[in-house]
């Protein structure tokens, strides 16, 4: 059994339990949101003993290599000093230049970093609120193309952050931002590769980023972009994306329609459903897949079925933090 010192208390580490889950269970107050290493909410640092590499998977070397790691996925061997990291070392301001509804349910905001944020187009950040919540946005914006950072938020019933954004938040404002993180971009090379990008909901956000860096960068292999939603309604700048179309022969967008008729111009099912059934033979492709977290996964294994590399499936997976009485199964 390995002991966790944070602040002058000692906490005892059974097997199998992460360094998070103690902490919470003894009441300390540390943030975290989707406790499945992906979001980075809850990174802290280890300034005695050692982490398990898998609790540093996903961070900037140069981060790792002053002991930053992530406590929802670090099961310690070893006995070890652990700290929060110092919000200002975090987190650096941006203000809100803008907010712009997309949907009755999604906005875009547009943030202006006090600090130049240095990102790949599909990359996600931590954007924090005055008082500490802290939640995960994919940019949607292209570093060589945009001046400002652009997010869309989707309003989750009773979601703290995204109710916040959606109807309280205003021009003017300041929010904190962390990272970027995440490995969902593209990366120049291979040009004639084909591509496949699935997103449902905001899903969308990181893959029109991917799509606009990857013509930018004069990829000449087909990108092929399925959005879904459940309803027309809930699909959204469909008229950008015709207009990407028609000036990129190589970039197609196919919108779909899991509920009800689908209308004309728009492909009745799941995005993940249509893209596979026109797309059965992947191998050599590469395959971006954003959104909904079941959604992410399986189509994840559909695309390895298909005959698509693991090192050419790129996900970014909007895991929740998990709030309910009964956890989603
Ligand atoms: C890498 C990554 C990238 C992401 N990118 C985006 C993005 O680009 N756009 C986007 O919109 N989202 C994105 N997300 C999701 C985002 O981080 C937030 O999780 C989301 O906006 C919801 O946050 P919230 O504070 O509104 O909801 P929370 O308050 O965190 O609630 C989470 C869930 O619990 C439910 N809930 C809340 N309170 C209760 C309660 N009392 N009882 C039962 N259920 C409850 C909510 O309905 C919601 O489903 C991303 C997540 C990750 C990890």
């Amino acid at each position: 059994m390995a002991s966790v010192l944070f602040y002058n208390r000692i906490f005892s580490c059974s097997e199998g339990q992460t360094v998070l889950d103690v902490l919470l269970e003894n009441g300390q107050d540390v943030p975290y949101s989707c406790k499945m290493g992906v979001c980075v909410t809850c990174v802290m640092q280890v300034v005695e003993g050692g982490v398990p590499a898998q609790a540093q998977e996903g961070l900037r070397d140069s981060l790792a290599a002053q002991g930053h790691f992530l406590p929802c996925v670090c099961q310690p061997t070893t006995d070890i000093t652990v700290t929060n990291i110092a919000e200002q070392d975090l987190f650096s301001p941006a203000v809100v230049l803008d907010i712009d509804p997309l949907t009755p349910d999604i906005c875009r905001i547009f943030l202006e970093p006090t600090t130049p944020l240095y990102y790949h187009a599909g990359q996600f950040v931590n954007l924090r609120r005055e008082d500490g919540l802290v939640r995960s946005y994919s940019l949607a914006s292209v570093p060589s193309q945009d001046d400002r950072l652009e997010f869309h938020v989707k309003r989750l019933e009773k979601g703290q952050m995204s109710n916040w954004i959606l109807d309280d938040l205003e021009p003017g404002h300041h929010l904190g931002i962390q990272g970027p993180t995440g490995n969902c971009f593209y990366e120049p090379g291979r040009a004639d590769q084909k591509m496949l990008l699935i997103g449902n909901g905001t899903g969308l956000a990181p893959l029109i980023g991917i799509a606009r860096d990857a013509l930018a960068a004069g990829h000449i292999g087909s990108i092929n972009l399925y959005h879904g939603s459940q309803t027309l309604a809930g699909l959204y700048l469909g008229d950008d994306l015709r207009e990407l179309e028609a000036a990129h022969s190589n970039f197609s967008y196919i919108p779909c329609v899991s509920r009800g008729d689908a209308a004309e111009g728009y492909r009745p099912g799941r995005a993940d459903d249509v893209a596979f059934s026109e797309h059965a033979g992947l191998k050599d492709w590469r395959i971006f897949l954003c959104g909904y977290p079941p959604m992410v996964h399986c189509a994840n294994d559909r695309a390895l079925r298909a005959g698509a590399a693991i090192a050419d499936i790129y996900t970014d997976p909007y895991e929740l933090k998990e709030l309910r009485e009964t956890p989603r199964s």
